[in-house]
């Protein structure tokens, strides 16, 4: 048995939620929580001269999906390259399971090498409606990982008539509706409008004021309409947008617009870095983040999390169906592309990301400046967009690049310059991010930013999730190789090994709303679902929904 009490002894502790910069703290912990106090003779950890930070919390990735089951059957040779055997676990705990790696792991691979970087609560970012149960089938067999999903909402047919009908109010109770039925956590928009503009013959919505067929649909109007949605319900993340206009030269202009109509109202933009791009005077790429980041920073209800490109192999998979086409398109790669009944789009497509190539190593940048101009760490948080940017397994890496410059520096002298002309990095940027800082950007920050009151500090009452490193001069080495992680107190990783792997628990929320909208969903169901309306919501999941405070 694993005790239920546990003292962390003599750590250098990073706790920004508490203002705690590196002091020499215990950590107590009894029955899963934080405590002040145990009595002598409780188990301790000697974790003197090591440093101790919350567990991490990765706010934006794609682990449990149906999506992910789509690339992982695509990459059959990641798995022969990557075979991942059974974890040596304690004596006397549930079998651990072999399975597979590459940048689309198998469940229970995914949840151990997430444990093993001390990352102890996840969330997948892009769920159709009607794939639910598949996410949270996965998560199921996703060990170790406290785990939530973002529903995928403004593509979908319901809300669009809602939109078009002026109908707010009864969008509002929709959402409502859908994040208890299908138990998620947030709102996802991803491409507003443009992806349903796709899948119908359009070729996108690039703009936010371009309709939607003949209709009077907007992506403006569904940011809109979705963002107040989440403001309205007190949801603790708000609405979660991947903005129109993906990944190609020129979109800055459709980020800052989409910034600029949402301004004043509690909104997260994900993987920035993917929506920075200029138009240099002949037509290329050219970095825009520091327009968009000065955005960012004078606007303290916009939070983001950055998308940085990391050098290496990526899967591309997103609900943003005409980016993946045009990805495939150029790159000639395999591809998957599947329209998802009436709610969103998905596409599949493996990439590599090559120093050399001109065009990665401006991603590359651009993510960089991204977090190096940013002036409220608590708001600017870290992600790849696992597996679309990097692996999560490159978050070590990508520290080691925020806080050791000449690493950074070196890195940057071998990347194909060609496009960096105008980019504040090849200015070079002095900053480098303190323990303190990589602790906000990895675990308080997102915490904060997702409303999860008991996750990311180590406070009393939190949940113990605690991550103990080694110090190492290689930064790199010193994240990817926790020498203990606790999750939910309980000793997952012991001496560099992952010796434990209970369940995760579910975050999931089930707001209220006005029941009058039954009536006319019952009635859409009937005539358009695949599903019928009393069999679509999701039940029995083992965990309850979270407060809405
Ligand atoms: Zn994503």
């Amino acid at each position: 048995m694993s005790p239920t009490r546990l003292r962390i002894a003599g750590g250098t502790l990073y706790d920004p939620t508490n203002g705690v910069d590196g002091e020499v703290r215990d950590i107590c912990i009894e029955d899963g929580r934080i405590v002040a106090d145990l009595p002598p003779g409780a188990p301790t950890v000697d974790a003197r001269g090591m440093v101790v930070m919350p567990g991490g919390v990765d706010i934006h990735s794609h682990l449990a999906s149906s999506a992910c089951n789509h690339g992982r059957r695509l990459l059959p040779e990641e798995h022969a390259a990557d075979p991942a055997p059974a974890p040596a676990l304690a004596p006397g705990v549930a079998p651990a399971r072999s399975g597979t790696g590459g940048t689309l792991p198998s469940t229970f691979t995914a949840g151990y090498r997430y444990a093993g970087l001390g990352y102890t609560t996840v969330f997948d970012a892009a769920v159709a409606p009607v794939t639910a149960r598949h996410t949270h089938a996965e998560f199921d067999d996703t060990p170790i990982v406290d785990g939530g999903f973002f529903v995928l909402l403004g593509n979908d047919e319901y809300l669009l008539r809602q939109v078009e009908a002026g109908e707010r109010g009864r969008a509002r109770d929709y959402a409502a509706w859908m994040l208890g039925a299908t138990g998620a956590y947030a709102i996802k928009i991803v491409n507003a409008g443009g992806v349903q503009a796709w899948k119908s013959g359009q070729r996108n919505l690039t703009e936010i004021d371009q309709p939607l067929g003949a209709s009077r649909v907007t992506p403006r109007a569904i940011l809109e309409t979705l963002t107040d949605a989440a403001n309205e319900l007190r949801l603790p993340h708000p609405v979660h947008i991947h903005c129109n206009n993906l990944g190609v030269p020129g979109n800055v202009a459709t980020t800052l617009q989409t910034m600029e109509a949402l301004d004043g109202r509690r909104a997260h933009y994900t993987h920035l870095q993917f929506h920075c791009y200029g138009k240099g005077s002949d037509g290329g790429w050219v970095s825009e983040a520091d327009e968009v980041i000065k955005h960012v920073n004078a606007n303290p209800l916009t939070s983001v999390d950055v998308g940085q490109v990391m050098f290496g192999p990526a899967t591309t998979l997103s609900a943003d169906g005409p980016v993946e086409y045009l990805l495939h398109a150029s790159t000639g790669r395999k591809w998957v592309n599947i329209d998802v009944e009436l709610e969103t789009g998905c596409g599949i497509v493996p990439h590599d990301y090559h120093e050399r190539s001109a065009v990665t190593a401006l991603q590359w940048a651009v993510g960089l400046e991204l977090f190096l101009l940013s002036e409220d760490p608590w708001r600017v948080v870290l992600s790849t967009d696992h597996p679309n940017g990097g692996s999560f397994l490159a978050y070590p890496a990508l520290i080691q690049l925020l806080m050791d410059r000449a690493v950074r520096d070196s890195r940057l002298k071998r990347v194909n310059p060609r496009l960096l002309a105008g980019s504040a990095m090849a200015d070079g940027l002095a900053r480098e991010y303190t323990l303190n800082e990589i602790a906000i950007i990895t675990r308080a920050g997102p915490a904060r930013v997702l409303g999860l009151g008991h996750k990311g500090h180590l406070g009393i009452g939190a949940d113990a999730d605690v991550t103990v490193y080694a110090r190492d001069a290689d930064i790199a080495r010193m994240f990817a190789t926790p020498r203990y992680v606790v999750k939910g107190g309980e000793l997952v990783v012991e001496e560099g090994q992952l010796r434990r792997a209970p369940a995760g628990r579910r975050l999931r929320l089930s707001p209220g709303y006005d029941a009058a909208v039954l009536r006319d969903l019952r009635r859409y169901f009937d005539a358009y679902g695949t599903v019928a309306f009393d069999n679509f919501p999701v039940r029995d999941l083992r965990d309850a929904p979270l407060e809405i405070g």
